[in-house]
């Protein structure tokens, strides 16, 4: 890493957690998290610098890690304000594994599901040396979901299609929530929350929101 930039000092993510603050998010576990976990370990050399700033920043393979803003804002919604932290939760889309770092400062277990091998590979190195134990990583289509691993207090997702995958309400617990962009009729994307209750499952739509596409299968 390069030295005398700051990055590996706590001070950097402190300014973006104050920005964090400053820009709605209110949870204070979320925050945190976000301040434990050390972005720029995250992306590749020549995106350093950026690590920080509220940016999306490409991670190979013509994927993103989405901008901090963003992940926060979808933690908060993902944790509905609850003081205990997450049960068992499902992440799709590993990317290069930063928001499942994240997710594991928030949650019991992560069970976090990557389509593309060679980001599955990389969110495995970029993880190693942080040995988050309740962490797990899997190579597959995440439209699955992960059945071995429901019921789900939570799941996540960080690419969007044109509907939620069956299986994820299906490995939903009740009283759970999925957090997920998703296609509208006319063509942009919005971030949607689903809440499984003993009633039935209840959809909100929030605002817009540019996900790269789910897509199925594995390569
Ligand atoms: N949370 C990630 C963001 C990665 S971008 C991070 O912190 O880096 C979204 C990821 O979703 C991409 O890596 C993409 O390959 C993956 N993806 C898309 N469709 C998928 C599917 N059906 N199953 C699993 N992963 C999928």
């Amino acid at each position: 890493m390069p030295s005398g930039i700051g990055l590996d000092s706590k001070a950097v993510r402190s300014r973006m957690v104050h920005k964090l603050a400053a820009q709605g998010i209110s949870d204070a576990q979320v925050l945190a998290a976000m301040g434990q976990v050390e972005r720029h370990r995250f992306v590749d050399t020549a995106l350093v610098n950026q690590a920080y700033e509220d940016t999306s920043l490409p991670i190979g393979l013509g994927q993103t890690i989405s901008k901090p803003n963003v992940v926060a804002r979808m933690l908060e919604l993902l944790r509905q304000g609850r003081a205990a932290p997450m049960g068992r939760v499902l992440e799709i889309g590993t990317g290069c594994g930063y928001q499942a770092a994240v997710l594991s400062r928030l949650a019991a277990e992560v069970y976090s599901i990557e389509r593309l091998r060679g980001l599955h590979d990389k969110a495995r190195e970029n993880l190693r040396a942080l040995r988050l134990a309740n962490v797990h990583l899997l190579f597959g289509d995440g439209m699955a979901g992960y059945a071995k691993g429901a019921p789900y207090a939570a799941m996540i997702a960080a690419a969007g299609g044109e509907a939620i995958p069956p299986a994820w309400v299906e490995q939903l617990a009740v009283g759970g929530r999925l957090v997920a962009p998703l296609q509208m009729a006319d063509g942009t994307q919005a971030l949607v929350v689903l809440d499984k209750t003993p009633q039935g499952v209840t959809r909100t739509v929030l605002e817009a929101v540019y996900f790269v596409p789910l897509k199925s299968g594995t390569s």
